[in-house]
């Protein structure tokens, strides 16, 4: 029913005409897996009731807690309840969320003596949650807590409607579906026209009214392509391969990539891997107006030329850049007036400790590098260092930024500022709120070495500032 509204006029689906063109299941995919991000009510539907099961875990004092313990497992908790004889309609649908509860519910590691380090979901990973050698953020324990339970997928260790539909989403995503997984991520952030991004969606995705495509359908028995008469009209003959396509890819200079593909998607995925952004948005856009060139041909009867084309989409890619304006997202607002910087200065007193993280996906390592300067702008030191596994963006950052405060506790400075380009970092270091979540956890420790320094101040500043920094932390995993 949703796929045929998104797809039929209003009188096609009146009269039960109209073509619907994908299922609803492919299209509430998100847009990095070649959907069109469309809500799933169930998926979503579930990740509401998850949060009512969270309350059952974890407010025990409610009184619908309390009910709820009573009547369905007097003796454990809603994790390890059934579902009994004769469930109530509201405990049959809470049930029915507890898998997506334990999707993302981890334990943190305090003192260690409540977890089954084997059967315990403990790593804050989705794929697995069972141990690995070396354990992100666990090393140089100096606070003692006892465990606890957190939701991984938010930074704040609390459920949240919004992460728990995430991580179903996550878990349907199957290796197939992964082709053209790079065209799809870059797609939608490309600065070109929506109406071309759609029109290159629907092709790559089989859905575009080819010939061959209606063939399929049963609406057409004839599939020649209208532009030169002999092959059948596929989306990747008809935008790429077809001797008029072709020929408009080479007279606007992009005739080295491959004419012979097997489909408009790995076609336009080879191009994502070979292209910058501004490029691949140029071929988004041909594309798009190659499209319109068969529609005018095929409904108006008017006949384009190669440059016609080509100058269309360049026209038409240039207008909508000039409507757009240069500089219309506003400026991040510094938290503190001496945050924010863009330039690197020296430091007026002290030293200056620059730090930055980054994540090495291929070689499944995290890693952190930390320049010292002091006011004559001279170095001082330079330390780094990478670690086994991938974490998070913001876990490396504040691994980091652990390091440098543990560098500074063992020296005595009279004067020391500490840079990272992390906001969430500075944020959550500066925020009396407690996070429950690995991340928070870290966090923790930052203020705890904080409280016993003195004169050391953190900043956020942009990343133009920590190019020293940055540099460093690229040269650990070339
Ligand atoms: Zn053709």
């Amino acid at each position: 029913m949703m796929a045929s509204f998104w797809w039929k006029s209003k009188r096609a689906q009146n009269n039960g005409s109209g073509i619907v063109w994908m299922s609803w299941d492919r299209m509430t995919r998100s847009k990095a897996n070649g959907g069109m991000g469309f809500r799933s009510l169930r998926d979503f539907n579930l990740a509401m009731l998850g949060k009512q099961g969270w309350r059952l875990l974890f407010r025990h004092d409610s009184l619908v807690s309390k009910v709820f313990k009573a009547r369905y497992y007097p003796q454990g908790d809603y994790l390890s309840a059934e579902l009994g004889s004769n469930p109530s309609f509201i405990w049959s649908s809470i049930f029915a969320a507890k898998d997506t509860i334990k999707l993302g519910l981890r334990k943190g590691i305090g003192s260690g003596l409540t977890v089954k380090i084997t059967t315990d979901p403990w790593l804050p990973l989705l794929d697995r949650a069972s141990p690995v050698p070396t354990v992100p953020g666990l090393e140089n324990f100096m606070l003692v807590v006892g465990d606890y339970w957190y939701w991984f997928a938010e930074k704040n260790g609390l459920y949240s409607v919004r992460s728990a539909y995430q991580l179903i989403q996550d878990q349907k995503i199957t290796p197939v579906s992964s082709e053209g997984h790079l065209f799809w991520k870059k797609l939608w952030s490309l600065k070109v026209p929506p109406k071309t991004k759609d029109l290159v969606w629907r092709a790559a995705s089989n859905c575009l009214a080819t010939k061959v495509n209606l063939c399929i359908k049963k609406v057409l028995t004839d599939n020649n392509c209208p532009m030169c008469g002999v092959f059948s009209e596929s989306e990747m003959h008809l935008l790429v391969s077809c001797q008029f396509a072709w020929a408009c890819w080479e007279y606007s200079g992009f005739s080295a990539a491959d004419r012979n593909s097997n489909s408009l998607l790995s076609w336009l995925n080879f191009n994502a891997t070979r292209l910058d952004n501004e490029k691949l948005g140029r071929v988004v856009v041909l594309c798009w107006a190659i499209w319109s060139a068969r529609n005018d041909l095929l409904w108006k009867g008017r006949v384009r030329s190669v440059k016609d084309v080509v100058d269309f989409a360049q026209s038409s890619l240039v207008q909508f850049l000039q409507a757009q304006g240069k500089n219309n997202l506003p400026a991040m607002s510094p938290l503190k007036p001496s945050d924010g910087s863009v330039v690197w200065t020296k430091p007026t007193e002290g030293i200056k400790l620059n730090v930055d993280a980054a994540i090495f996906d291929h070689d499944f390592k995290h890693g952190f590098g930390c320049v010292i300067r002091n006011t004559e702008g001279e170095l001082v030191a330079v330390f780094s260092g990478v670690k086994q596994g991938k974490v998070a963006p913001e876990i490396a950052e504040i691994m980091g930024i652990r390091e440098a405060l543990s560098w500074l506790k063992n020296r005595s400075y009279s004067h020391a500022a500490v840079e990272t380009d992390s906001l969430v970092c500075v944020d959550a270091i500066r925020s009396k709120e407690r996070l429950h979540s690995g991340f928070g956890f870290i966090v923790e420790e930052c203020k705890f070495i904080f409280q016993n320094l003195s004169n050391v101040t953190l900043y956020f500043v942009k990343r133009s500032v920590n190019r020293a920094a940055i540099l460093l932390t690229d040269t650990l995993c070339p």
